[in-house]
């Protein structure tokens, strides 16, 4: 299947396709196509859901260690074709070829870390307080799960999902984004050919709109994780809490880093240049707002700007290219929509804000790097998430005044502070209202080990990744026995 240009859905352990297809062009070149992909329905939808209730009894019945056996067999499989399926990211997303292969060593790592829980899952044994009885609560799959998923990490978010979900023993239906579908279609063929049983994991790209309703109305659905969007996934939350099913939303985010005075000035800004305009912004956890105290903000701002200034923006499988593209026409002219709104609040860029079109960047969504100073709380610039390669410098005038500004959003993903005070680390830590927190590294970078997910209104439910997301994933079963 590694070389065929139409890419069909995965259902009950089949390749299949319905006539109607949707085509992906490589955000850095236009002219290029990337694949086509099976235009799923409603009735594939459905279809999926009920082969994934089919499988569910024999692959919740196998024992943990052998599901993991799957896993660590797809991860292998993944990892002899690393370049191929990072190249295929990259022409799909538009990130860096070395951020792609990073991001596929990850989804490889995440299926070994979790390939291994299968010989770790626990449950809990405690003392009861009477006489000869025994009690304890083992693990249990939930069931059906949908996992709905977005296309700025488009392998590593729907690996984070799939592989938790099936060493809990649950069966999957799998809904990309139709933006980047062939990276996670790439997971599923690696799992295929690991030898996952037929129906256990089911692939379903298309439309969202139509395919989401049809998953939260599937009657064996039990529970939905979504990585996307407030909008869609607050209205996924209203479908999904009709029928009770368990939810875990990652959504949007307008992430700050702190900078006070005593910061390693070089590391500062190499932190935030990283964190706000690699992945071309397009990171969850991006830095969109730096918060630099009064007595370095000029030096600061020059500095970052003249960092910012030295990107190098082109097609990612270029060397040397530090910024790739937007991933499609609506998301470029989103960003530019907030760049002219951030003009009118706080004047010209002091680098960047146009879209490039010199050369062969026409024919791909390149929008400059872009800084903008003085940027003040109440802009809506520094509120409302813009998710490109777009940075806020606000002013502060000390630490106090920084964590006041940081947390004044509604937002709660992720947030850096660079400092070399301890307490004020520690300050930081206990009182930044964000789930991920980094010190004097950049926002952005997490790895699987630990708890992933934000706070207010950026996430609902359980966290994802690490010994968290197996709780998402199983429930307990309580059991009292007199012996
Ligand atoms: P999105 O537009 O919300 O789409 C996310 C997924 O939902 C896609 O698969 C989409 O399908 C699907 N979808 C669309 N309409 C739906 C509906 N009515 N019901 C159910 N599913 C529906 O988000 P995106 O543009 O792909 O991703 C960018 C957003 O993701 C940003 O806000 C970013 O902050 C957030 N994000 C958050 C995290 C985190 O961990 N917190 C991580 C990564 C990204 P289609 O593609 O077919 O429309």
């Amino acid at each position: 299947m590694t070389d065929v240009l139409l890419f069909p859905n995965y259902i009950d352990g089949q390749w299949t396709g319905n006539g109607a297809h949707f085509e992906n062009r490589n955000p850095a070149d236009t002219e290029r196509v990337v694949g086509r992909f099976v235009k799923g329905t409603a009735g594939d939808m459905q279809a999926a859901a009920a082969a994934a209730a089919g499988a569910l009894p024999a692959w919740a019945s196998l024992n943990a260690p052998a599901r993991g056996a799957i896993l660590f067999k797809a991860a292998e499989l993944l990892e002899s074709r690393l370049q191929s399926v990072a190249e295929d990211m990259t022409r799909e997303e538009g990130k860096t070829l070395p951020e792609a292969k990073g991001e596929v060593r990850r989804s490889i790592n995440i299926f070994r870390y979790f390939g291994g829980e299968g010989s770790r899952l626990d449950g809990l044994l405690v003392p009861s307080e009477r006489d000869r009885v025994h009690m304890f609560a083992l693990r249990k799959p939930l069931g059906v799960v949908g996992l709905i998923t977005p296309w700025n990490f488009p392998s590593a978010i729907p690996a984070w999902k799939l592989a938790p979900a099936l060493i809990c023993g649950n069966t999957v239906v799998l809904k990309p984004a139709s933006a980047a579908p062939l990276s996670a279609w790439r997971l599923v063929q690696a799992l295929d050919e690991a030898g996952l049983p037929k129906g256990v994991v089911n692939f379903v790209a298309g439309p969202g709109g139509e395919l989401g309703q049809a998953l939260v109305e599937a009657p064996a659905l039990k529970a939905v994780s979504f990585t996307g969007s407030c909008q869609i996934g607050n209205r996924l939350h209203a479908e999904a809490s009709k029928r009770r099913l368990r939810i875990q939303l990652e959504m949007g985010g307008k992430n700050p880093t702190i900078v006070l005075a005593d910061a390693d000035f070089n590391a500062a800004v190499e932190n935030t240049v990283n964190a706000a305009f690699f992945s071309t912004g397009q990171k969850c956890t991006a830095t969109s707002r730096v918060i630099v105290e009064d007595a370095i903000y000029t030096r600061f701002l020059d500095a970052v700007v003249e960092r910012t200034r030295k990107l190098k923006v082109g097609d990612g499988m270029a060397p040397g290219t530090d910024i790739g593209p937007c991933v499609d026409q609506a998301q470029m002219e989103t960003v530019l929509r907030y760049i002219e709104i951030g003009r009118g609040e706080a004047g010209a860029p002091k680098t960047g804000g146009r879209r490039l079109i010199d050369g062969d960047l026409a024919k791909g969504y390149f929008v400059e790097p872009t800084v903008f100073a003085d940027v003040t709380p109440g802009m809506t610039i520094a509120r409302e998430e813009i998710f490109g390669p777009v940075l806020a410098v606000m002013r502060a005038r000390d630490f106090e005044d920084a964590m006041g500004i940081a947390n004044d959003i509604p937002f709660g993903l992720s947030a850096s502070i660079q400092t070399t005070n301890l307490s004020r680390v520690f300050e930081f830590v206990y009182r930044m209202e964000a789930g991920l927190l980094t010190v004097n590294l950049p926002s952005a970078g997490v790895e699987y080990q630990l708890p992933f997910g934000g706070t207010k209104e950026s996430s609902f439910g359980p966290k994802e990744q690490g010994p968290a997301a197996l709780d998402f994933y199983s429930d307990y079963k309580t059991v009292y026995l007199k012996y």
